[in-house]
């Protein structure tokens, strides 16, 4: 364990060369990416794929995304590349698209989650494909947290997670997309959605049939078995406790006057009219963990939370059902859905 994390701003060739020989040495970096902060160290490298795990405390069937510089590079870590995951890699990438395809040998069990198959994709940051590059291997990356709590999108947020655990976090300023990628995997002609993201349904849909997997949606039981693993765990959780309110806004509103106390706040659309003291906003989905990030440092221990249209935003209901525990409350009725 290192006792001092460094921080360094991404675009400084300098620090670009110290991440490079900290992560061919076996250590792990968090790196800015457009989604959020990762956590990364050599894919081929069980021991220092092993670190990412003992830093997050991530469960270790849960698996990594690996990242690479380029599409020509994915043959790197994939045994088969399909037709359509080449044109789905030539539309989004670089970008915030995962696809899980069947992993090659050099791949170790550990980075996969002791599955036949890998989840990769291209960064859409300059200084991230050139590090990848610098390190010579396609490089694991969780996202930078402790496992279970909100993503990081900012390097204070990384700093607050994981000081003292890892050895550098390269500065990469905010965020822009600032929910994870999405993850997809392909059935024939077929595309699933095991997590949906800032590339759509709809965008996808033009390169063939959607179907998005129930975890997206639903709590996934710990007694099933999830399509993609990572959708049993407990994941973006604030201290804060949060209840999803569906319906109305007027329906919300009467179910907040009812029930709130004063220490209660309302997580809000920006252009819903209800004039309290205790109201937060959504603001922009890119600042979705940033947003859960702060009730806590803010202290605020209950929100009543507006319920995101689930079609029209699917990536923010995915990420917010998630760090509600699944707890949802029908207005109407005021009977627990879930
Ligand atoms: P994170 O690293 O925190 O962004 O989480 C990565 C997500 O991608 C998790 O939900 C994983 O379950 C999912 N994932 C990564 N690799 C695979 C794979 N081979 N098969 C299915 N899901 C995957
Ligand atoms: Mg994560």
């Amino acid at each position: 364990m290192n006792d001092y994390t460094k921080i360094l701003l991404a675009d400084s060739p300098e620090a670009l060369s110290e991440a490079a020989e900290l992560i061919k040495s076996g250590q792990v970096v968090a790196i800015p990416t457009e989604t959020v902060y990762g956590l990364a160290a050599n894919a081929f490298d069980q021991t220092a794929v092993k670190r990412i795990f003992e830093a997050k405390g991530r469960p270790q069937d849960n698996p990594l995304i690996v990242h690479l510089h380029s599409i020509e590079a994915v043959s790197e870590v994939a045994k088969e590349v399909p037709k359509l995951a080449r044109k789905l890699f030539s539309a989004f990438s670089p970008g915030p698209l995962t696809i899980v395809l069947p992993k090659k040998k050099e791949v170790p069990y550990i980075t996969s989650g002791g599955l036949e198959t890998v989840g990769v994709r291209i960064p859409d940051n300059e200084n991230v494909r050139e590090l990848i590059k610098l390190c010579g291997v396609p490089l694991s990356a969780p996202s930078a947290n402790i496992s279970g709590k909100p993503s990081p999108t900012t390097a204070a947020h990384v700093y607050d997670d994981l000081q003292g655990k890892i050895p550098l976090i390269l500065d990469g300023g905010v965020c822009r997309v600032g929910l994870e990628s999405t993850v997809i995997s392909l059935d024939g002609d077929r595309i699933k959605i095991l997590r949906p993201g800032k590339v759509t349904a709809k965008m996808l849909s033009e390169y063939g049939e959607v179907i998005i997997d129930k975890g997206v949606t639903e709590s996934v039981s710990e007694m099933k078995k999830p399509t993609s693993p990572g959708m049993k765990y407990k994941h973006y959780a604030p201290e804060c406790d949060i209840t999803i309110i569906e319906g109305s806004l007027d329906e919300f509103i009467g179910y907040f006057n009812n029930n709130a106390d004063e220490k209660t706040f309302a997580l809000m659309f920006d252009d819903d009219i209800f004039d309290i003291k205790n109201r937060i906003n959504y603001g922009n989905e890119s600042e979705f963990f940033s947003l859960l990030r702060e009730l806590d440092k803010k202290g605020i221990k209950k929100v009543f939370a507006r319920c995101p249209i689930k079609d029209a935003q699917l990536a923010l209901y995915n990420r917010l059902i998630r760090a509600a525990g699944y707890k949802i409350i029908n207005a109407n009725s005021f009977s627990e859905v879930r």
